[in-house]
């Protein structure tokens, strides 16, 4: 069996409620005598908690089931790491006020705009909650980002870009910031959003305890590796190294892993510009879906990246086909 068989390599399991069979019983029961560490998503990407919070709506299926399980694997001596969902979230994105918006004005159903403070303030909090409340040895900040260059266009976004710049227009699209040449302005105030939200977080979780916090960066070939996770996600490894000291490389999410050493090299070719930064600070791996076959070139990576922990779910999220869509920007 996969699962068994990564997790006896040193792979670490990320544990959704939503996207297993396995109970955390059944986990233990099969998995308890090998496992050393394991992943438990705290915040869903539908904005609902698996503990009782007292910031977020709590999952009614599973209120309890972070909390318990994170008690359980720390009281047997399994390294534990909760997850928390950043601006994808269902729940805080039906409010108006904080909805993301695309250039154009068409709202995108299930992200909030992550250039507000609000959003932040609640996040801090929701983290804050984790750290105060169970034992757990680090946690993941995952989706903190844009989903494409064309977000996020909302007022507040707007508003405020043309005063920090002085920039002619309040209501403006893309394609008018690359004609008036403010297309870099713009891309920078994106990194620093993304850099300060993360910051806000770190920050809360860090006055509860010196936790070790990762946050994601999105690498795959079709949105150039580094330079699309900068360009488009408003991930960058030089802002975000501000925020944490130890980054998650969520590698090849929207497009096959590499199959061939040509491949392969081809994203060393890419990632080789960074290895220095990648090197002051640490890094794991995030894989959607890992399986034996693609095990092997996983730890190719891990090697040459000297990355500390390769995180994986047993397959693709449900909001995979609409999140690459998105993020791909295909058919809309
Ligand atoms: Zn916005």
């Amino acid at each position: 069996m996969t699962i068994k068989e990564i997790i006896d390599y040193g792979g670490t399991l990320v544990f959704d409620p939503l996207e297993t069979t396995l109970t955390p019983d059944d986990f233990l029961i099969k998995y308890g005598e090998i496992v050393n560490g394991i992943c438990l998503v705290a915040k869903s990407e539908f904005g609902t908690t698996y503990y009782p919070s007292g910031t977020a709506p709590a999952d009614e299926r599973f209120s309890q089931t972070f909390a318990a399980f994170a008690q359980v694997a720390t009281d047997l001596g399994i390294t534990t790491y909760a997850m928390i969902h950043g601006n994808k979230d269902s729940f805080f994105s039906r409010d108006p006020n904080f909805q993301m918006k695309k250039s154009g004005g068409r709202q995108i159903e299930h992200y909030v705009c992550p250039n507000q403070n609000g959003y932040w303030q609640y996040m801090g909090e929701i983290a804050s909650e984790i750290a105060k409340h169970t034992e757990v040895s680090g946690i993941i900040i995952k989706d903190f980002l844009y989903p494409r260059d064309t977000s996020c266009f909302c007022d507040h976004c707007k508003r405020t870009f043309a005063s920090d710049t002085n920039y002619h227009s309040r209501d403006f699209t893309l394609e008018n910031l690359k004609q008036d040449g403010k297309i870099n302005d713009w891309n920078t105030k994106r990194l620093e959003t993304i850099r300060d939200f993360s910051k806000t977080v770190v920050n809360r979780i860090h006055k509860e305890k010196k936790l070790d916090v990762m946050t994601e960066i999105l690498l795959d070939p079709k949105t150039d590796f580094f330079d699309g996770a900068s360009n488009h996600f408003g991930q960058d490894l030089n802002y975000i190294s501000q925020a944490v000291s130890h980054v998650l490389l969520h590698i090849y999410p929207w497009s096959d892993f590499p199959k061939t050493e040509t491949e392969l090299n081809k994203f060393y070719d890419e990632i080789k510009p960074k290895l220095s930064k990648l090197a002051e600070m640490e890094n794991s791996l995030y894989i959607w879906g890992l399986d034996l076959e693609k095990y092997p070139i996983a730890r190719q990576i891990q090697d040459t990246l000297g990355s500390r922990n390769i995180f994986f779910t047993e397959g693709n999220p449900p909001s995979y086909p609409d999140r690459r869509s998105l993020h791909l920007e295909l058919g809309v």
